[in-house]
């Protein structure tokens, strides 16, 4: 699933190929081709939490978000690839390369100069995985939410943008939090411990292995048999391996996406440490809509 490691991984992978490399053509499902890009130079490309960023020229961006199903796929210019070109959304042709995007919900080209008005964009909250990230200022945003769980509000990508359903759960247990605690009742220190600890457990995916929150795997190492490479996601019914208890899982939010969690290492109410002054801290002016 796409969270905001594996487009930073994403952006790792198109930089080299395609930065500074001109374009031979550029095509979109909902535009066609367009051919005013052809020569156009990618400038730069960046990811913002699930967000790919990719500036052509200097008045352009394309924005890419993969949501649940979209993937990249390169080929060489005029090669098939039946699966990419079946669910295209995006394509961008160099001399030496084609990239296609599939299956992705968001691939849209817009002018930079409308970013800081673009309805989800401008709204972001600080990228987890951002040299700097200051998790005191994701708190301070976290407080203008109206989540009515820490899951929910770990799902808010205008808090701090970047987690998506499998950190929610992996963060939450890695914390020994419940996830049905409302936030008022997570001090601030607690709460940014949360958001450090979803940068560090992303950042330790950003090689070239499969997902973990485990261990630390270094390239190349063989994954012990049978050793899970989650403590909690997606093992609903098995052990926890840190208690032996079993994994309960249940749809969760508006969005009703499915939390994991150990009922034993993150009882319910926990953390125990309530702190009554956060709800009363909490700035007048909530933000409300679609995440
Ligand atoms: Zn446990």
């Amino acid at each position: 699933m796409p969270e905001g490691d594996t487009v930073h991984k994403i952006a790792n992978a198109l930089r080299p190929p395609l930065e500074a490399a001109p374009l031979a053509s550029l095509w979109l499902r909902d535009r066609g081709d367009l051919a005013s890009f052809t020569g156009a130079v990618v400038e730069e490309i960046s990811a913002l939490g699930k967000h790919l960023l990719i500036a052509l020229g200097p008045r352009h961006v394309l924005h890419v978000h993969l949501g649940m199903h979209g993937k990249w796929f390169r080929n060489r210019p005029g090669e098939a690839n039946a699966r990419a070109d079946r669910s295209a959304v995006l394509r961008i042709e160099t001399e030496a390369d084609r990239f296609t995007c599939a299956r992705a919900p968001v691939a849209e080209l817009l002018r930079r100069a409308d970013l800081a008005a673009h309805p989800v964009l401008a709204r972001l909250g600080p990228d987890l995985l951002a040299p700097g990230f200051d998790a005191s200022r994701a708190v301070v945003r976290a407080r203008r939410c109206d989540a009515r769980s820490i899951a929910d509000l770990l799902l808010d990508q205008r808090a701090a943008c970047g987690i998506g359903n499998v950190y929610k759960s992996e963060v939450l247990f890695a914390e020994g939090i419940d996830p049905w605690t409302p936030p008022a009742r997570i001090d601030a220190a607690r709460l940014a411990a949360v958001y450090a600890r979803a940068r560090t457990l992303m950042q330790g995916n950003l090689g070239g292995w499969r997902r973990t929150t485990v261990r630390p795997v270094r390239s190349g190492d063989a994954w012990p048999l049978g050793l899970p490479r989650l403590f909690v996601y997606g093992r609903a019914g098995e052990a926890c391996l840190r208690c032996g208890a079993r994994i309960a899982s249940r749809l969760q939010g508006d969005a009703a996406r499915t939390t994991y969690w150990c009922p034993r290492c993150q009882p319910a109410g926990s953390p125990a440490s309530i702190d009554v002054s956060a709800s009363s801290t909490a700035s007048p002016r909530p933000h409300r809509g679609a995440r």
